[in-house]
C-alpha cells in the first residue's frame, strides 16, 4: 500500500494525493538546461495529472499561492527551490517541467506547431 503523502497526512486528507507515491510529488526537475523527457520529468507529470483529478485542487492551490512550497508539486503547480511556480507553456498552458526554446513551451511538439501556425498565417498574408 502507498504512503500518504506528507500534505495529506497534515492536512489534505480528502486529496488525491493521498495514496499516491510521496516521491513523485518531491523535488519537480529543474526548470533550465535538462531537456523534457527525464524520468524525473515523467513523474512530475503523473503527480500533475493527479492534482488534475483532485476535488480540492482549488483550494489546495489558493493555500500554495500564500504559502509557497519549496521544491515539490502542490495543487496543480510545480515550486522550485525558492517556491517560485513553473511557466506555463504558450500554447497548452501546461506546467513547464523542463526547458525548451527559451522556457516558452512545455516541449518539442508545441513548440513546432505553433511556428507551423505562423508559417501558414504568414503564407496567407
Ligand atoms: S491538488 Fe494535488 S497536492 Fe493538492 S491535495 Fe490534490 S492531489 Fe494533493
Ligand atoms: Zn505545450
Amino acid at each position: 500500500m502507498n504512503t500518504p503523502t506528507a500534505r495529506t497526512v497534515d492536512n489534505r486528507p480528502l486529496g488525491s494525493c493521498i495514496y499516491a507515491d510521496p516521491g513523485i510529488f518531491e523535488s519537480p526537475p529543474p526548470r533550465n538546461g535538462y531537456g523534457t523527457n527525464r524520468p524525473e520529468h515523467e513523474r512530475a507529470r503523473r503527480a500533475l495529472a493527479i492534482c488534475q483529478r483532485c476535488p480540492i485542487l482549488a483550494e489546495c492551490h489558493a493555500d500554495a499561492v500564500g504559502n509557497p512550497p519549496v521544491g515539490m508539486i502542490q495543487g496543480g503547480e510545480a515550486y522550485d527551490d525558492s517556491g517560485r511556480p513553473a511557466g506555463r507553456c504558450e500554447r497548452c498552458r501546461r506546467v513547464i517541467l523542463g526547458s525548451y526554446n527559451n522556457a516558452r513551451y512545455c516541449g518539442k511538439s508545441c513548440y513546432e506547431m505553433t511556428r507551423l501556425d505562423r508559417r501558414r498565417a504568414e503564407a496567407t498574408t
